[in-house]
C-alpha cells in the first residue's frame, strides 16, 4: 500500500503570534519508516527562547488572577478540540514519531484527559486554615503558581509528555515555554494550536522549537524568571539538569528514564499474563519508559509461557505505522535500532537463547526506515548488559526464578525505579510483592497504567515529582504560610 506522508510546516509560537525563527533556519522532520519529509520547523535561537520567555512573564499576571473556573473552562476546551482534531494530529504523529495509527490515536485521547483531569483540579487549588499556637494568631495556607515554567519533553510520547506538563502548569495559574523533542514537534505545534483555539490568552503557552537542547536549556536555567522546570527524558540528561538547576536552586520535576522488571508467579493466568507482557513490552515498538525491559517467570509456568509468548509475538505485524494492520512500526532512528541489536548481541554472546526476531529488518517495505524484529531472548543473566540498561527497543529478556524472594532481589536490581509489573492470583502475595518493589508504579495483573488521575513517576535514578493524579498539580505550586497576627481570641 502506498503511503502518503502529511506535509505539515510549523511555526515557533511567542505571545500569541506563530513566527519563524530569529535566524530564519528551519529544520525538517522526517518520517523514520521510510526516510521521507514530513515537514519541517523553525530552528529556534537564545533570542527566541528568551522572547518566549518574555510573552510568558508579560501573560503571567493577568493568567494567575483569572478564575479557577475560566482555566477549567480553557482547559476542558481544548481538550474537546484535540479529539475533533485526533485524526490530523494522530497521523502526523506516526508520520514523525513512527508508532502505529491506533497507538497513536490512543494517545491524543491519553494527552487528552490531562487537560481534562487538571481542569476538575484547577477549581480544588485549596489552602488550609491551621490552628495557631498562640490563640491571639491565625495561620493560613495558600497555595500559588510558581510562575513561568519550562517543559522539556521527549520524542516517544509527543502529545501526553506535553499535556501532563501543560495541563497542571495552566490550571494552576502559571505559563509556560514548551522545548518539544526536535524528533517530533509537529505534533507539539498541533496540540499548542488546540490550546490556543480554546481561548488560552497570548503568551500562557509558547513553543520553542530548535536542534539545540542545550542552548535552550541554558537559556533557561539562566533566566530568573523562569522558576521551574519540568522535564521528561533520559536520565543521563536528566542528572545534567540537576547540576545546571543548582545555580538559581530551580524547581525541577524529572521524569526520567526506567527499567521495568515484569514478575510472572506460578499461580498466574497464563494468557492475560502474556498479554500483559506483550503490551508493556512490545507497545510503541518497545520505546516507553514504562516498557517491560526484563521479565522474571516462575519456572512451574515458564515453559508455557514462553511458548505462548513466541506463539504471539511471532504473528505481530511489523511495518509503516500508517498502513493497515500495522502493530509494530519503526524504531526513532538507526542509532536504537543499534542499541537493541547491541543488546541481543551481548546476551547471545554471554549464553542467552535467542528464541526469535534478533535482527534488523532491512527489505522490501523496511529498506528506508529503522527497523528491528520482535524479539525475545531465553536465559537473561545478571552479566548481561540487558539486566541493567535500558534497551527503549522491541526485545523481551525473560529470566527463570524459583521463590518470591529471589524475584524480588532480581526487580529491585536497578538503578531505575519508575514501573513495575507482576501476575498473581493470590491476593496476600499481591499485597506483599506491590509493597516490597521499589517502583513508583506497580501494575498488579495489568500490563497497562498509565492514567491522568493516577500519580506517575519514579525513584532512584528516574527521577522525581509526580506527573497526574490528585498531586500533579502540586508541582506547579508554592505552598505560602501567613501568619496573621494580634487578630484576638473568641
Ligand atoms: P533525551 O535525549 O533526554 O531528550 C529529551 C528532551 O531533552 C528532548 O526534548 C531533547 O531535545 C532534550 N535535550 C537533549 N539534550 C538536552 C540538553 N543538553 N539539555 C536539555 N535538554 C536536552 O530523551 P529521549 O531520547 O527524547 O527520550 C527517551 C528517554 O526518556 C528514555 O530514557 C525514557 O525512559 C525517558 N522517558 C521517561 C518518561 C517518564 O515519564 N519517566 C516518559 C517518556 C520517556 P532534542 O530532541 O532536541 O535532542
Amino acid at each position: 500500500m502506498a503511503i502518503t506522508l502529511p506535509n505539515h510546516d510549523e511555526h515557533l509560537l511567542i505571545g500569541g503570534a506563530w513566527t519563524e525563527a530569529t535566524g530564519g533556519e528551519r529544520f525538517d522532520v522526517t518520517d523514520p519508516a521510510s526516510g521521507g519529509r514530513v515537514g519541517s520547523v523553525p530552528n529556534g535561537t537564545r533570542e527566541d527562547v528568551t522572547a518566549a520567555i518574555d510573552a510568558a512573564a508579560a501573560a503571567l499576571p493577568g493568567w494567575r488572577s483569572s478564575s479557577a473556573l475560566s482555566r477549567a473552562r480553557i482547559l476542558r476546551k481544548a481538550a474537546d478540540i484535540m479529539r475533533e482534531r485526533a485524526g490530523e494530529i494522530a497521523e502526523t504523529m506516526t508520520a514523525e514519531q513512527g508508532k502505529a495509527l491506533p497507538e497513536a490515536k490512543g494517545e491524543v485521547e491519553y494527552a487528552a484527559s490531562f487537560f481534562e483531569w487538571f481542569a476538575g483540579e484547577a477549581e480544588r487549588i485549596y489552602g488550609e486554615i491551621a490552628p495557631p499556637m498562640n490563640t491571639d494568631n491565625r495561620v493560613l495556607v495558600l497555595r500559588q503558581p510558581v510562575g513561568v515554567v519550562a517543559a522539556i519533553t521527549p520524542w516517544n510520547f509527543p502529545a501526553a509528555m506535553m499535556t501532563r506538563k501543560l495541563g497542571p502548569a495552566m490550571a494552576a495559574g502559571c505559563t509556560s515555554v514548551v522545548k518539544p523533542a526536535s524528533a517530533t514537534p509537529l505534533t507539539a505545534a498541533l496540540v499548542l494550536r488546540c490550546i490556543e483555539d480554546a481561548g488560552a490568552p497570548a503568551g500562557v503557552v509558547n513553543l520553542v522549537t530548535s536542534r539545540d537542547a542545550g542552548m535552550v536549556a541554558d537559556t533557561i536555567f539562566n533566566d530568573p524568571r523562569v522558576r521551574k522546570i519540568s522535564f521528561t527524558g533520559s536520565t543521563e540528561i536528566g542528572k545534567d539538569l540537576i547540576r545546571a538547576s543548582a545555580e538559581q536552586v530551580k524547581r525541577l520535576s524529572l521524569e526520567l528514564g526506567g527499567h521495568a522488571p515484569y514478575i510472572i508467579f506460578d499461580d498466574a493466568d497464563l494468557e492475560p499474563a502474556v498479554d500483559g507482557l506483550i503490551a508493556s513490552k512490545y507497545r510503541n515498538a518497545g520505546q516507553t519508559c514504562v516498557c517491560a525491559n526484563r521479565a522474571f517467570v516462575q519456572r512451574g509456568i515458564y515453559a508455557d509461557f514462553l511458548a505462548l509468548l513466541k506463539q504471539k509475538v511471532e504473528a505481530m505485524t511489523v511495518g509503516h505505522g500508517l498502513a493497515e494492520g500495522t502493530q509494530i512500526g519503526p524504531l526513532i532512528n538507526d542509532a536504537a535500532v543499534d542499541k537493541a541489536d547491541e543488546h541481543v548481541q551481548d546476551a547471545v554472546a554471554k549464553g542467552a537463547t535467542l528464541v526469535t526476531g534478533g535482527v534488523r529488518l532491512t527489505d522490501g517495505e523496511y529498506a528506508n526506515g529503522s527497523f528491528y524484529a520482535p524479539t525475545i531472548i531465553d536465559g537473561v543473566t545478571r552479566e548481561m548488559d540487558i539486566f541493567y540498561e535500558e534497551t527503549f527497543g522491541p526485545v523481551a529478556g525473560l529470566t527463570v526464578f524459583d521463590t518470591e524472594d529471589e524475584a524480588i532481589d532480581y526487580a529491585n536490581d536497578s538503578i531505575y525505579g519508575l514501573a513495575s509489573y507482576f501476575h498473581t492470583r493470590d491476593y496476600a502475595r499481591l499485597m506483599r510483592v506491590a509493597e516490597r518493589l521499589e517502583y513508583g508504579i506497580v501494575g498488579a495483573n495489568a500490563g497497562i497504567i498509565s492514567a491522568a488521575n493516577a500519580p506517575f513517576g519514579g525513584m532512584k535514578q528516574s527521577g522525581y515529582g509526580r506527573e497526574g493524579g490528585s498531586v500533579g498539580i502540586d508541582e506547579y505550586l508554592d505552598v505560602k504560610y501567613v501568619l496573621l497576627g494580634a487578630v484576638g481570641t473568641v
